[in-house]
């Protein structure tokens, strides 16, 4: 049986209930007030929805385009008013507490579940569930207690299995490089106890990837899947600096990426959007990095370049709606705007946006502190390789690298 055909037997066992749409005029509740959150808020205000965040920053980006916001933490109070205000929630990012999400789903529908969230919040098992599906990820080993002589017996034998450069992450709660340590030498190692306490890690072996690509891909209650082009990400001090549409791989790595993202969206029986990580070897054979239950960074340029956003995508999945046609309509790059752009004072936005094809996307951020994410460019063209370069020079003439 295709995957087609297992998806659709598989849709005919939904309980009715959770398949009636969510339809425009509805509220929608978003957890989180970054930029992720506004572009979403965006998104399904345009489609007619209406748009409550819940936020501790009453001016942040997604407040500041939302119909509505509770301004505090995620207090039992405010997660309650939220729900009752909701047809239902999503959330703009994994680092959310699940018991949080439980307490709304109890009450609305939550896309994506604390199941999901449960397992893309912790590397290790994150990691050990993809493995357990049978998917390729880097090789790990998980650590409990840095500082303890099991710990560190754990770390000689990981070392020993995989040799220098590792790279050793802490298990929860890290982004953009965050919480990482690369190690190249023995003498590096004996810092690694003092620099994660007794923080649960994992240690990694590092790939001497050709490239890294990523692949989105959005599934909704009744169980249809779409998966974007894939993407080809350039990063610089581990946060990501360039995306490329299309990716600068064969048609067969692509499709093995798409497999891989259908295959965990399934497994995990994903509602909402999801960004695998992926590295491909110098064989062409791709390894998993890490995945993200909602959109991601790398696909900011669907705004421009697919027929439907990743975050259009958000919304219909969430609302149970049909999916949108993903296929590229133009080739595109996407450049971030880090704060070290405004270290020369405010960039020049006039001189960027006078290169073809260039469109600019900031989030509303008061203060631009160095490698703060500040918003990003994206430039469509004919050619990926103008597209790239026009997007590059905007960004220098806007005072970045
Ligand atoms: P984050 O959650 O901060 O995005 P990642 O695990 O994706 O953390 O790491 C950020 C970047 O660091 C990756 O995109 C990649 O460029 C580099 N990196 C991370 N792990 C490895 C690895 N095992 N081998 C090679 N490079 C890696
Ligand atoms: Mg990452």
């Amino acid at each position: 049986m295709s995957a087609e055909q297992q998806a659709a037997t598989a849709a005919t066992e939904v309980p009715a209930a959770s398949l009636t749409p969510i339809l425009p005029g509805a509220t929608i509740g978003m957890l989180g007030g970054g930029q992720l959150g506004r572009m979403f808020a965006l998104a399904a205000r345009r489609m007619g929805y209406r748009v409550v965040v819940l936020t501790e920053d009453r001016d942040g980006p997604a407040a500041q385009v939302a119909d509505a916001v509770i301004a505090g933490p995620y207090s039992p109070e405010n997660l309650d008013r939220l729900a009752s205000e909701c047809a239902v929630v999503t959330l703009e990012f994994e680092n959310i507490p699940d018991a949080a999400v439980r307490r709304i789903a109890a009450a609305v529908p939550t896309h994506p579940s604390a199941r999901v969230l449960a397992t893309a919040q912790d590397r290790s098992v994150e990691k050990q569930t993809m493995l357990d599906c049978g998917l390729p990820v880097t090789p790990f080993r998980t650590i409990t207690d840095l500082t303890t002589e099991a710990g560190q017996r754990e770390l000689t034998a990981a070392l020993a299995a995989f040799g220098f450069p590792v790279i050793v992450k802490r298990a929860r709660s890290g982004y953009d490089g965050k919480g990482q340590r690369r190690i190249d030498h023995e003498a590096e190692v004996a810092e690694l106890a003092e620099l994660f306490g007794s923080d649960r890690v994992v240690v990694e072996q590092v790939i001497p990837f050709r490239c890294e690509i990523s692949a989105i891909v959005a599934r909704n209650p009744q169980r249809e899947a779409a998966v974007f082009p894939i993407f080809e990400n350039r990063h610089a001090h581990h946060i990501l600096d360039v995306t490329l549409c299309p990716a600068g791989i064969d048609e067969s790595t692509a499709q093995q990426a798409r497999q891989i993202a259908l295959r965990i969206a399934d497994q995990l029986d994903l509602v909402g959007v999801l960004c695998v990580e992926l590295f491909v070897q110098p064989d062409g054979s791709l390894l998993i990095n890490e995945i993200a239950p909602r959109p991601h960074n790398s696909g900011h340029l669907t705004i421009e370049a697919t027929a439907v956003s990743q975050f259009e995508q958000q919304v219909r999945a969430v609302c149970g709606l049909p999916l949108g046609a993903t296929e590229l309509r133009t080739p595109a790059a996407m450049a971030n705007l880090l704060g070290d752009c405004w270290e020369a004072g405010p960039p020049a936005w006039d001189r960027a946006l006078a290169l073809p094809g260039v469109t600019l996307h900031l989030y509303g951020k008061a203060e631009p502190r160095p490698g703060r994410k500040m918003g990003h460019l994206t430039a469509t063209a004919p050619r990926l390789s103008e597209a790239e370069a026009n997007v590059r020079a905007a960004r220098e003439c806007a005072g970045g690298p």
